[in-house]
């Protein structure tokens, strides 16, 4: 465990540590335009947005997903090929409990732990398929992974070039940020209603792997870790390209 992990741990339960920023959160509603969620990793779409994707879903609204990586590295960092096509498959399974068929998931290949290096790619092949007008979610450009953070620095980038609606979701910003590190101002809470939690529930029990490593390690994911998929509200930051970049 890093200095910083046992730090935030020591400062309470993340709803101690939140639940006064959350309570702030305005009210959302997202538009219903066409939805394209940027997936840093399989299990991104449904810990952070799987809420939102399954609203969408439900309006009729397309949703397309974009798989940056098939996070072959959760476990080796040199990358597994047997775990990132079982994730693949993870993901197809959780996306289709949401509403979303395979054919709307769109596969970039990208190496696991590494999208920074492919930062500019990935934002070509989002302003080739961002349509003036599109709901963009991806994880927060400072959501303490590199791929994550890579991820929302290309989608701020494609927002540029695209006037798009670009949200945040945020995972590990809940365990290792504290909450006067987001700006309160920006943050949108989604009310799920209790079909919606449960039909997201079930989408990120599909990332059994996650949940039970296929070695000796430690899961990436337990019930702590996973805690902030579990609560009726999904959180994101509405972007400013000018200010978060
Ligand atoms: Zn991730």
């Amino acid at each position: 465990m890093t200095d910083r992990e046992t730090e935030t741990r020591a400062r309470g339960s993340l709803s101690d540590r939140w639940g006064p920023t959350l309570d702030a959160a305005m009210p959302w509603s997202p538009p219903p335009r066409r939805t394209i969620v940027l997936a840093p990793h399989p299990d991104d779409e449904s810990l952070s947005s799987g809420g939102l994707v399954a609203l969408q879903r439900a309006r009729g609204l397309e949703v397309v997903v974009v798989a940056v990586t098939d996070g072959e590295a959760a476990y080796d960092p040199d990358g597994d090929d047997h775990l990132a096509s079982r994730r693949r498959a993870e993901q197809c399974s959780a996306l289709r409990v949401l509403g979303v068929d395979q054919s709307a998931i769109e596969r970039l290949g990208v190496p696991d732990g590494r999208v920074a290096e492919s930062e500019d790619a990935v934002r070509d092949r989002l302003e080739k398929l961002l349509r003036p007008g599109d709901l963009l979610v991806t994880t927060w450009n400072r959501d303490v992974h590199p791929d994550h953070e890579a991820c929302g620095r290309a989608s701020v980038d494609a927002v540029r070039a695209i006037p798009a609606t670009l949200v945040f979701s945020l995972f590990w910003t809940w365990h290792h940020r504290l909450a006067n590190e987001i700006d309160r101002r920006h943050l949108l809470a989604l009310e799920l209603d209790v079909a919606t939690q449960a039909t997201k529930r079930r989408a990120i029990r599909r990332h059994a792997s996650q949940f039970r490593s296929p070695g000796e390690d430690d899961p990436i994911l337990d019930e702590r870790i996973a805690e902030p998929a579990s609560w009726s509200c999904e959180y994101f930051l509405a972007a400013q390209p000018e200010e978060w970049s």
